[in-house]
């Protein structure tokens, strides 16, 4: 068995980032610039910005932190992301998810121009991902790939099996296996057969959102087993899946964590970096 370390290929990652943001500015005498807005005070929000804030500066991304109060309005919010989309020292503009309720989320992220969309969430972006042509994807999803890749793991015309069909994590996962020659199935809380689904998958994608809910018997021999599931038990990080007894099967497994987390931050990098070549080309 064969674990696969995000936080090693993160860190490749966001080393290879550095010197592409090093040249960037050279050739264009200013930095790549990324966006973050931050509404309110969910703390575990505010602990990832101020990660993505510190990721960036370490790549050599220049970040431009915007908090907003929990009671803004709309209209407040909606103007600043149509500021920063205007805004030519901006390649990229996240607004961190989830938004106080009375904020109306889809219409503040509509503000956002295709070509900033840094999260690869907007309709444009998903639907270039859905067509097999070049645009921004989903972090997590992409970091997945990275990491297959990375490991020389051959998707092509292998069985790929995704449990769960989220518009952040399942839905691209999918897409991007299917736009990797895979034979892909999705899973989810209505499939009816899940276990005999999963255990036909050469490659098993866990994104569910349950502790430890893909278990031994799910799993074929030899699978390549990806967790993106990141729950909280006793105070501890734990996967979708039930890593003590999988990763006796599994030919490659993901640890939770130090797995897909790592690598969602480095491709929200990544990202960022090429939106501001392809905005700049
Ligand atoms: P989500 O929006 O809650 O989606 C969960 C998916 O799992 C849904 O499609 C759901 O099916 C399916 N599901 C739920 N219970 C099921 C069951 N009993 N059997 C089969 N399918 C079931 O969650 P998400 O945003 O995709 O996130 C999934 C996990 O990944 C979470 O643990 C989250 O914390 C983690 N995550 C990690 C990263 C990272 O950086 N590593 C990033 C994002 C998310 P239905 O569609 O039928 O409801």
């Amino acid at each position: 068995m064969i674990l696969i370390d995000g936080k090693k290929v993160a860190a490749d990652v966001r080393a290879e980032l550095k010197e592409e943001t090093a040249e960037f500015e050279a050739r264009y005498g200013r930095k790549v610039g990324l966006a973050v807005v931050l509404i309110g005070e969910d703390p575990a929000s505010q602990v990832y910005v101020r990660n993505k804030i510190r990721a960036c500066e370490e790549a050599g991304i220049r970040s431009f932190a915007h908090y907003l109060p929990a009671d803004v309005s709309q209209k407040s919010a909606e103007e600043l992301v149509l500021s920063l989309a205007a805004d030519e020292n901006v390649h990229g503009i996240l607004v961190q998810l989830p938004l106080p309720k009375h904020l109306d989320a889809e219409r503040i992220l509509a503000c956002i121009p295709t070509a900033k969309d840094v999260d690869g969430f907007s309709a444009e972006n998903v639907g270039k991902l859905a067509l097999h042509e070049e645009g921004t994807v989903a972090c997590t999803p992409f970091g997945v790939m990275e990491l297959l890749t990375r490991y020389g793991i051959d998707v092509r015309g292998k069985r790929a099996v995704v449990v769960g069909r989220s518009n952040i994590v399942g839905r691209p996962m999918a897409l991007l296996l299917l736009n990797a020659d895979a034979t892909v199935t999705v899973c989810h809380s209505r499939t009816q057969d899940l276990r005999g689904e999963c255990a036909r998958a050469d490659i098993l994608i866990a994104a569910i959102g349950k502790p430890k809910f893909i278990t031994a018997d799910m799993v074929k021999d030899g699978a390549v087993v990806v967790d993106v599931g990141i729950n909280r038990v006793d105070g501890k990080l734990v996967g979708d899946v039930d890593f003590e007894e999988v990763s006796k099967k599994a030919s490659f497994i993901t640890p939770v964590p130090g797995g897909v987390g790592p690598m969602t931050i480095a491709m929200l990098l990544k990202n960022a970096v090429a939106c501001a070549k392809r905005i700049v080309k």
